[in-house]
Parts: structure tokens; C-alpha cells; sequence
């Protein structure tokens, strides 16, 4: 199968988790981080890129919110469309990639909103990655020794390090191939149980390898309450480094 080289370039931007694990009232993606709301940062680098076109992904009763507060306050202009997700990560993904359908789309960067440390070198290296080989993710070593436990707790298995990477986002595919590796998953319900990413739909549903790019260890995504503090000092840091 060939996929297309030229043709327009968007992202899928996710905001429709519940976040349990911040134990906030306010979702993860709304909370201030450094005066304004975490989803806007990547908004931002996307709004700044070479990425043509942006749909936001957020739960039903935040479309409002979102298409006021987030798209029109700040002036994203490259917003298109901003859609209701779904239960699970896979499902948001699949309707963000829906409202793209129809629009000339040859590659798709798909970030986690909850990632607000994401660069211009990164969504550059994500696209080259796509265009390059039709599948890349954005990961990192692993820096400590990771096990698999068994369900008593005790260790199991060590995996080689040196072959183990921390997977990130963005996840940046040609379009085609995304849409259809998801439209399988779709097919069937058997096809979705522990689906946490892009590639490993791409991994199971295709033939297509999918490529490691290196990423940042600062593209953290913010999921408990520590995170916030990492994600406000590496902030500050970038901020400081810019005026520098
Ligand atoms: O839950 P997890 O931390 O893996 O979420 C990663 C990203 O996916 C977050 O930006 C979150 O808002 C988004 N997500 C979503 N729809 C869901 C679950 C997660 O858009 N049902």
C-alpha cells in the first residue's frame, strides 16, 4: 500500500480524560499551570507549527467551555473543529481522526493535551517521522530498571534495559494508515481490550513497523498532583531560557 507524501498536515489533540488520578474537582487539562490553562500550551506549539490544522478532543460537557474559553480567548486560529471523545483514550482518538475525514489530510500528529512541555523541535521531528516512515512515537530511554511483577507482587521478569523506552506523544502517522488501522480496531470489540496508545494499534492492526524518535524527558505528561510542580518548574525554566 502507498500513502500520500504531499497533502495537508493536522493534529488530534486530547482533553477528554476524566484525570481520577489528580484528585481534583477541576479536569487536569483545565487547571492553571503558570497563569493559564494547561491544555493551552500545546495548543500554543501546534498554533505555531507547520501543522496545518488542529481538532481539539474534549468530553461533551466541555465543548462550550473549550470552544469559548481555550479556541477563542487565546486565538487559536488553527483550531478547526473541537469534538466530544469518548470512555477510553482509543475511542476520543478515533473521533478526533473522524472529523478530519474528507479534508485532504496526508499525516496526523495525535498529542496527549495533557502534555503542555511539548516543542516545535519535537511536532518537527514527529512530521519528518511520519513523512519518513508513515508511523513514528516520540519516546525516551527508560532510566530506571523496570519489572514485570506477578499478580503476588514479586518480581517476574527484568527486561533489558537498554531495549526499553518510555513511550511520549506526539504519535504522527500518515493519515490512511491511522484511520484505517483504527477503523479495524473498531471492527470488532475482541480488537480493543488494553489499548493505552496510537502505535500499538498501528502494531496490531498492520504490518507498517513503527519507528522510535527521540523525544524529552521534560514532555511529561501531568497526571497525579506531583506532576504539576514538575511540569510549573520546567515552565519557568523555558521561559527563563527564552528571555535569556
Ligand atoms: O488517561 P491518560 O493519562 O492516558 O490520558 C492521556 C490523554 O488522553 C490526556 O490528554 C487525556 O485528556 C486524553 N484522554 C481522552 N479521552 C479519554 C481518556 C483520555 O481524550 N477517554
Amino acid at each position: 500500500m502507498e500513502y500520500t507524501q504531499a497533502g495537508r498536515t493536522a493534529a488530534v489533540v486530547l482533553a477528554a480524560g476524566r484525570g481520577k488520578r489528580m484528585k481534583s474537582s477541576v479536569q487536569k487539562q483545565f487547571l492553571e499551570l503558570c497563569g493559564r490553562p494547561l491544555i493551552t500550551y500545546a495548543l500554543q506549539q501546534f498554533e505555531e507549527s507547520g501543522v496545518d490544522q488542529v481538532v481539539l478532543v474534549t468530553g461533551k460537557e466541555d465543548l462550550d467551555y473549550c470552544r469559548e474559553h481555550i479556541v477563542k480567548e487565546f486565538g487559536f486560529h488553527k483550531v478547526t473543529a473541537v469534538v466530544a471523545g469518548g470512555k477510553e483514550r482509543y475511542h476520543s482518538v478515533y473521533e478526533g481522526l473522524k472529523a478530519l475525514a474528507g479534508q485532504g489530510i496526508s499525516h496526523v500528529l495525535i498529542h496527549d493535551g495533557a502534555r503542555p512541555l511539548l516543542t516545535g523541535r519535537i511536532i518537527r521531528d514527529a512530521l519528518e517521522g511520519a513523512r519518513t516512515y508513515s508511523a513514528c512515537v516520540i519516546a525516551v530511554p527508560v532510566k530506571d530498571t523496570i519489572k514485570i511483577a506477578d499478580e503476588h507482587l514479586f518480581a517476574a521478569e527484568t527486561p533489558r534495559r537498554d531495549r526499553l523506552w518510555q513511550i511520549q506523544t506526539p504519535q504522527a502517522f500518515s493519515y490512511p494508515l491511522i484511520m484505517g488501522a483504527y477503523e479495524k480496531l473498531f471492527s470488532r470489540e475482541e480488537y480493543q481490550t488494553g489499548v493505552t496508545d496510537d502505535a500499538m494499534v498501528v502494531e496490531t492492526m498492520t504490518e507498517v513497523p513503527v519507528r522510535l524518535i527521540p523525544g524529552d524527558y521534560r514532555n511529561i505528561k501531568v497526571t497525579t498532583p506531583e506532576d504539576m510542580i514538575l511540569a510549573e518548574a520546567f515552565l519557568r525554566a523555558f521561559q527563563q531560557a527564552e528571555k535569556a
